[in-house]
């Protein structure tokens, strides 16, 4: 039994150095990814409830990675936080989503998340107000997805942060909404444009008893708040006319497109107007 002992935590140090070795070698393919252009950005469109135009969008992040494809972010965000990279790449993003803004999907609007990292940054106010200036994009077509676990309890830091990022024109929106445990003044304390309700909450549709009420719930919220309502994870069209004729404002999910490289993704908005 001594030797099956030893056995085990042999196999459990073989397991760890096996985990802490694929980390790293992800870690440093992250790095040259970077550099070496194999990141691209997805855009999701997300169609207005009542007139059903495409003019918003999600920006997302894939990996084209040489030898193993299109890797999933579930899969490098949390390696990229954990070793400081989201800053570099989060940056990149808000870049590409600027370039976009002023070229295919000129007149549309495009919303990117911002890590934790990012937020805590010194610097990254102004780093973004220099990307803007450097692009020539229009901060009124840009939004950025906040999550609530990013703001602690009376977060005076967070909320001058928040502030001076409204002040560029820029608008921001609180994504995953209920899925924390944020409490109801935390959306009058915090100067959100958007409300984006969590995917789990349209999923709960037909399902459980009490999505109805909830979702109800939640859209007379931001509506009385005067916030913009996103559903997202829409995928079915029963979800899609629950949510529209409930009032809410914008769809997002597989019914209405997934997340598409920029070449095909097609765009409503007048080429000369901001939505
Ligand atoms: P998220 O911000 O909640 O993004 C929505 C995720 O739901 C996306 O996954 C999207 O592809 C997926 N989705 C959209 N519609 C549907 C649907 O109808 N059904 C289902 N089941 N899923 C749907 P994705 O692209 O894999 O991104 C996962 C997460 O990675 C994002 O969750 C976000 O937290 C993070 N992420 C993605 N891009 C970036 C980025 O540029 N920066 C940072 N910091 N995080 C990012
Ligand atoms: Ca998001
Ligand atoms: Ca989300
Ligand atoms: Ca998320």
């Amino acid at each position: 039994s001594k030797n099956t002992g030893r056995n085990a935590s042999n196999l459990f140090r073989d397991g760890l150095n096996a985990l802490i070795e694929k980390r790293r070698a992800l870690q440093a393919d992250l790095e040259k990814a970077l550099e070496q252009d194999e990141l691209e950005l997805y855009y999701q469109p997300r169609t207005n409830a009542q007139t059903l135009d495409i003019r918003s969008y999600e920006a997302l992040l894939r990996w084209n990675h040489p030898e193993r494809g299109i890797v999933s972010p579930v899969e490098f965000i949390p390696v990229a936080e954990a070793c400081g990279l989201i800053i570099d790449i989060d940056t990149w993003v808000f870049r590409e989503a600027c370039k976009a803004a002023t070229n295919q999907l000129k007149g549309a609007h495009i919303s990117v998340n911002l890590s934790p990292l990012q937020f805590q940054q010194k610097d990254f106010v102004e780093k973004f107000e220099t990307i803007l200036r450097e692009t020539g994009a229009d901060p009124s077509q840009l939004e950025l997805e906040l999550t609530e676990g990013m703001l602690v309890e009376d977060d005076i830091r967070g909320l001058s942060i928040m502030k001076m990022l409204k002040t560029l024109g820029l608008s921001l929106a609180l994504d995953d909404f209920g899925t924390g445990y944020s409490s109801l003044s935390y959306l009058s304390k915090y100067p959100f444009d958007t409300i984006k309700i969590d995917r789990s909450f349209v999923a709960a549709l037909g399902h459980e008893d009490n999505a109805v009420a909830i979702l109800k719930a939640i859209i007379g919220l931001g509506a009385g708040l005067g916030m913009k309502i996103v559903a997202e994870g829409v995928e079915t069209v029963e979800e899609a006319v629950f949510l529209r004729l409930n009032g809410c404002d914008q769809l997002q999910g597989y019914l209405i497109g997934k997340p598409l490289p920029i070449d095909l993704v097609i765009c409503d908005a007048p080429q000369d107007k901001v939505a």
